[in-house]
């Protein structure tokens, strides 16, 4: 198995902007611009070097993988890498990659059989937003408090509203469950990255859904107590991205079948880099040891 000449991952420690980079790729870094009308300010990151991609759209850019993985969350080589980063072990063993994560209702933290019961504690057992974004059209999604609006700029969504905030996890997952009755819960990341995405009325689409879904609402209160699920009245977030051109047709790299990724940078958005040969998406790769430049 190749080995990992860097694994050190990006924390949030401040570091001097580079030019190129070499190391371990971590999700990469979205910021709100200071004024609103402006794109989401997107930082690539590998090792410990980051590379502020804004300036770089219009530019040849190149990523190179070596061949090595590290798990992100134990920093060994791994010859595959599982859940977007982690290492076989790491992967069955971690709450975080647990299948509860992805569906919240399932959670079985009072069965005793939680895999890091603190782990749950201090990521479950936080308020949670339930939200409506538009990423490819309308969708809901849920997200711990904290994690907003980097949720929503790593779905490439260009709006989002946050309508309900629950006081758990599983809670959030159960009134997810509810709206899925009605919208949407993924983004079909090919309409995301054509650009062609309608606004919506954020507001007026909450206002439906809480009427359609009043009876579902109140039985989940009377279920976890009338105060567990609180509606929100905040305006919707609109977000820019850095996009020069919009692809026409879009095809994905992919590290696996060619290690060498390259082109002119014609944007970015969601946690997706789209060059004039093609697209990728730097989640699936976390983990990828790169040579950029
Ligand atoms: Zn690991």
């Amino acid at each position: 198995m190749p080995l990992v000449t860097d694994s050190l991952f990006a924390d949030q420690s401040p570091i001097t902007p580079s030019s190129t980079a070499q190391g371990c790729l971590s999700k990469m870094a979205a910021a709100l611009p200071a004024n609103p009308d402006e794109a989401v300010i997107y930082h690539l990151r590998a090792g410990e070097q980051r590379i502020l991609l804004n300036e770089r759209i219009g530019d040849r850019f190149s990523l190179a993988w070596s061949g090595a993985i590290a798990c992100t969350h134990c920093g060994r080589a791994t010859k595959k890498s599982f859940a977007q980063g982690y290492c076989y072990p790491c992967f069955k063993r971690l709450a975080q990659c647990d299948t509860c994560i992805m569906k919240p209702e399932t959670c079985h933290y009072h069965l005793g059989t939680c895999r890091e019961p603190e782990w749950g504690e201090k990521h479950c057992f936080q308020p949670h937003i339930v939200y409506l974004a538009n990423s490819s059209g309308l969708k809901v999604g849920i997200t711990r408090k904290k994690q907003m609006p980097t949720r929503w700029l790593d779905q490439g969504a260009i709006q989002a509203l946050p309508i309900l905030e629950v006081d758990t996890r599983q809670q959030s997952g159960l009134v997810e469950m509810l709206f899925k009755e009605r919208v949407a819960d993924r983004t079909n990341w090919r309409t995301m990255l054509k650009g062609e995405v309608e606004l919506l009325d954020l507001a007026a689409e909450r206002d439906r859904l809480f009427t359609e879904l009043a009876d579902g609402l109140a039985q989940l209160r009377e279920a976890h107590g009338a105060d567990a699920i609180r509606t929100l009245h905040d305006q919707p977030f609109y977000f820019n991205y850095p996009v020069e051109t919009f692809p026409s047709k879009v095809v994905s790299h992919n590290f696996d079948k060619n290690p060498q990724v390259e082109g002119v940078l014609q944007g970015v958005k969601g946690q997706y880099l789209m060059f004039d040969t093609g697209v990728i998406n730097l989640r699936k790769f976390t983990g990828y040891e790169v040579l950029v430049s």
